[in-house]
């Protein structure tokens, strides 16, 4: 006999389920694609047990005819294509009609769903993909989704599942990449009865951003704008100091579409070279736009990752993007009172902000309010309305520079002027700018422990690491010159002679070129050892008695490229850099400070600790307890 067969329908369609139906969190992503595709401006997602024994989505969305909703759940019945040519057009996010039907093959499913113009609505209840029952009933124009008991029928794709916990994680992963790809639609997360996110649907993904991770978050970020060779990048990234352990806040989209891409991750990463410490990794949300041809998304079934046909110009373009976003800012560290932030975020996350209109349910979408913005806890109380509270009012600041960037058009105070002057410079534009200049005209008032330089302007204090400073300084000296193919050379009076290991004598005779490039001037001298002439040239001077560590730090990060590698600069630059405890006179410091203001980043030692904090006259106060 034959062992051929074709499968029953029934199968079939349980086969089909596991490519798209792995777990919980896809069947929550089908659902709420199919709610955003059929014009939903609010989506509520609930789920128990992990999703495991009971999922909902409730969408205000143009809703089925009562006559197509079972024929929905038929295989490849789909509203979006009639024919293959439809494919290059489509917007919508699912196409192949599969979604309905490999989600009702393993689970107890009941639909209600109404269009406008009906009066009453249909419920239709399937068991394993079988319609079990049809009948009318009163609902909202729109669809309800309710899948119970996943994998009932499919105990081997049950046993692949993961604790509840595991299962509701990465359904609420999922709800925050779904909800920051969708400022304009409110997205409602409701786990074992407890709203997790709520987002307002306002078209601000400030506002999303706010609502997902919380205010220290959405202060802390900087708008990132930039079009380069036809690819948009927008969206936003986080302030050195809100960078995390690990890449889970890293949020990147292609056309609306949350995508993980090795370039982009690169890309975003290259760009805080320098400003983070080790294992430290930025939080972003953005957003990439290109035309579809230059990628490819089917590459994995759940359409996650992407390849790009053009990676040298997105990396680019979102390595500028980013890079652009960082050096505009003013990325000071201001010091508050811990239990002060503590007390805000928390609050910030139990609630949603008060009062905002979200975009409800019941509510036809061509009600809705026109979209408003997010009241964000740091704004100026001026709109009584919001219902923000006192406690989360911004203090008086006399200084710009440590507001979140986006806040500008109504924080910015005019620039202190000099009113004396046509050889004015030219007025500040950028925070970072406008940071530098009230950093150049504050006033130096002294060291602390011959370590930390002490400013003050207007109400805020602000100390600077001098060790931190001048190594910046030389760091961005030499690498300036290195990639400018100047050498800047300083003979020494004494050559000084030194015995290599075999290693380091070969190496250093492989890359003569660089270490020329780089300002030495070396020539053998006996057996494994060499002299030394000269050294670069950079401020504070160079120190012979580390060239060992340095030598070592480029054989081991040298790699097959020429050149010499950013780490062996990160250990020039820290080498011999002014050392903590060394009394400075004020005009020195002057000189230093001007000199660091001319950085392209000032914020950060090279090796991501910061070298200038604030701390505001206030927040002294309550340290006092002068004020609560
Ligand atoms: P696809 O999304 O690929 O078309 P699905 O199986 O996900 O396939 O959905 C089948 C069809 O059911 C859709 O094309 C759409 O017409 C209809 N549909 C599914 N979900 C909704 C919804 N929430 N609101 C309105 N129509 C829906
Ligand atoms: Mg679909």
């Amino acid at each position: 006999m034959g062992s051929i067969i074709i499968l029953d329908e029934k199968t079939a369609n349980q086969i089909a389920a596991g490519e798209v139906i792995e777990r919980p969190a896809s069947v929550v992503k089908e659902l709420v694609e199919n709610s955003i595709d059929a014009g939903a401006t609010a989506i509520t997602v609930e789920i128990k047990n992990g999703g495991i024994s009971y999922i909902r989505v409730t969408d205000n969305g143009c809703g089925m005819e009562g006559d197509d909703v079972e024929l929905a759940f038929e295989r490849h019945a789909t509203s979006k294509i009639r024919r293959i040519e439809d494919l290059d057009r489509l917007n919508t996010m699912g196409f192949r009609g599969e979604a309905l039907a490999s989600i009702a093959a393993v689970s107890h499913l009941e639909v209600r769903t109404k269009v406008a113009s009906e009066q009453a609505g249909a419920l239709v209840k399937l068991e394993g993909g079988k319609v079990v029952s049809i009948s009318q009933t009163g609902c909202p124009t729109g669809t309800t989704i309710v899948v119970k008991d996943l994998f009932f029928n499919t105990p081997a794709r049950y046993k692949f599942l993961k604790k509840d916990s595991a299962e509701a994680g990465y359904v609420s992963t999922m709800m925050v990449r779904l909800a920051l790809a969708h400022p304009g639609i409110s997205f409602k997360f409701v786990n074992n009865g407890q709203i997790q996110h709520h987002t307002p649907g306002n078209h601000d993904l400030l506002s999303v951003i706010y609502s997902l991770f919380g205010s220290e978050t959405a202060k802390a970020v900087l708008p990132v704008d930039h079009e380069e060779s036809g690819i948009k990048v927008s969206g936003f990234v986080g302030k050195p100091e809100t960078a995390r352990g690990n890449r889970n806040s890293q949020f990147f989209f292609i056309n609306g579409r949350t995508i993980r891409n090795k370039v982009l991750t690169a890309a975003l990463e290259d760009a805080y070279k320098t400003l983070l410490m080790q294992n430290k990794f930025p939080f972003c949300v953005l957003n990439v736009k290109t035309s579809p041809e230059l990628y490819d998304v089917n590459v994995h079934p759940q359409k996650l990752e992407v390849r790009f046909s053009n990676e040298n110009a997105v990396y680019l373009a979102v390595f500028h993007g980013v890079k652009g976003a960082l050096s505009s800012a003013s990325l000071i560290r201001e010091v508050t009172s811990p239990d002060y932030e503590a007390a805000e975020s928390a609050a910030a996350r139990e609630t949603p902000p008060p009062q905002v209109e979200m975009a409800s349910l019941e509510r036809p979408a061509s009600k809705l309010p026109p979209p408003q913005r997010f009241p964000y806890p740091w704004e100026p109380a001026k709109r009584a309305d919001t219902g923000v509270t006192a406690r989360f009012e911004p203090e008086k600041q006399a200084l710009p520079i440590i507001k979140p960037v986006s806040q500008n058009a109504e924080m910015t105070e005019e620039p202190v002027r000099d009113p004396a002057g046509p050889q004015e410079p030219a007025e500040p534009v950028t925070e970072a700018e406008k940071g530098a200049q009230i950093l150049r005209e504050a006033e130096i008032v002294g060291q602390v422990f011959d370590t930390y330089i002490i400013l003050q302007r207007g109400q805020t204090m602000y100390l600077i690491d001098q060790h931190a400073a001048h190594e910046r300084i030389r760091y961005e000296t030499l690498k300036k010159r290195i990639s400018e193919g100047q050498t800047f050379s300083q003979m020494i009076l004494e050559p000084y002679i030194v015995k290599l290991t075999a290693e380091e004598y070969d190496f250093l005779f492989s890359r003569m070129a660089d270490f020329e490039q780089a300002g030495f001037e070396i020539e053998a001298f006996g057996p494994q050892t060499v002299i030394i002439r000269s050294v670069p040239d950079i401020p504070g001077g160079f120190a012979l008695d580390d060239f060992h560590e340095i030598l070592d730090r480029w054989i081991e990060t040298a790699g097959e490229k020429r050149g010499i590698s950013d780490e062996a600069i990160y250990m020039m630059s820290c080498k011999s850099a002014i050392k903590a405890n060394r009394k400075m006179e004020k005009d020195e410091i002057k000189a230093l400070i001007d000199q660091l203001l001319s950085m392209e980043n000032p914020y950060t030692c090279v090796h991501g600790r910061p070298v200038i904090i604030s701390i505001s006259q206030r927040e002294l106060e309550k340290r006092f307890k002068r004020i609560v």
